[in-house]
């Protein structure tokens, strides 16, 4: 890996995120570029990380490359390669964010966007808070190669704040839906992200079911299950994760008991899957014909086995090539000895 390229394609991702933030008030629409562009520079940044030639369009010339006299790949295709040649695919949330900025990014720079004024700075608002949550989510999971960057991911989460601001606006405009939804006795939530209790919650399957926000974009799942004591219900979101409950009967709710209460595997079975969504070791139960982890709240119908540790994992992605690769809990066989 190149640090020098590498460090400098961050300090520009972040000099366009923070300008984005700045730009929200007075340009909404050159803050939407600059932001897609921040977020571009970074996906390209980790690509970089692994191999030089993989922001390369064509045929990679690393003398070429030096001088910078090549076509980048841009975020669409960046996001490919992670998945298909890194195999550390962003989480499907997070790339259908990008994807919402990138082609309103287009609609901005190549022909024009069907809203103006006030409208299109609260929508530019909406995509940058839920694209740099799933940002800063990403710069946090590939720890430590943008532990260097710290200090900017923390001043981009200030200036963010108002860009944040203008969420308000869109709260404005849609209660009148939230309302007529509590009449119809649909449950409203607080979304962890924006913070406004504007995320109507939909049953899924059981115990699952999915709450998304209305002014941010933010979806996440729910889980709810009853307090061993007295049976009363609690729920806790993928985005907060589990903790710790004291339920209002005086006991103290673990993720032990969460456990206890919901599955329904057979204990001859041996050991819990894991989860390959929040990377929690043995906390997927199976429940209703459902494996459902009481860590993230994430679920699936099926889990996949690593051909290297057998071990079973939910979200497992593609383990095909696990035996030599490894699944998110052991690194496989290897491809170097022999
Ligand atoms: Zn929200
Ligand atoms: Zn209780
Ligand atoms: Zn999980
Ligand atoms: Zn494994």
């Amino acid at each position: 890996m190149d640090s020098e390229i590498f460090h400098k394609l961050c300090e520009s991702a972040f000099d366009f995120l923070r300008r984005s933030a700045k730009e929200i008030e007075s340009e909404p629409k050159h803050a939407l570029v600059s932001f897609a562009a921040g977020v571009e520079l970074i996906l390209k940044a980790r690509l970089l990380h692994e191999h030089w030639s993989l922001i390369v369009v064509g045929k990679p010339d690393q003398k070429k490359f030096k001088k910078g006299d090549f076509n980048s790949v841009g975020a669409g295709d960046a996001l490919d390669r992670l998945e298909l040649i890194v195999g550390d695919p962003a989480p499907k949330e997070a790339i259908a964010a990008f994807n919402q900025i990138i082609k309103h990014r287009n609609s901005v720079v190549h022909f024009f966007h069907e809203l103006e004024g006030d409208k299109f700075r609260q929508a530019a608002a909406r995509d940058m808070c839920l694209g740099w949550m799933y940002l800063r989510a990403l710069l946090t999971a590939w720890a430590p190669k943008f532990d260097a960057f710290k200090d900017r991911v923390r001043l981009t989460d200030t200036a963010m704040k108002k860009v944040k601001g203008f969420l308000a606006a869109v709260f404005e405009s849609v209660k009148p839906e939230l309302d007529s939804l509590r009449k119809k006795s649909v449950e409203i939530a607080i979304c962890p992200s924006c913070s406004f209790e504007a995320a109507p919650v939909a049953s899924v399957s059981g115990p699952i079911s999915v709450q998304t926000c209305k002014v941010c974009g933010l979806s996440i799942n729910r889980l709810s299950f009853e307090c061993p004591e007295c049976g009363s219900e609690h729920t806790f979101n993928g985005w907060d994760q589990f903790q710790p409950i004291q339920c209002e009967c005086g006991e103290a709710i673990s993720q032990e008991d969460v456990k206890k209460a919901l599955d329904e595997s057979d204990p001859s079975e041996g050991q819990h899957p894991n989860c390959g969504n929040c990377t929690s070791a043995g906390t997927v139960v199976w429940h209703e014909g459902m494996y459902i982890c009481i860590e993230c709240a994430s679920y699936s119908e099926t889990v996949a086995q690593c051909e290297w540790c057998s071990e079973y994992q939910l979200n497992g992605g593609d383990l095909e090539f696990s035996y030599f690769s490894g699944c998110e809990f052991c690194d496989g066989r290897g491809v170097d000895d022999d």
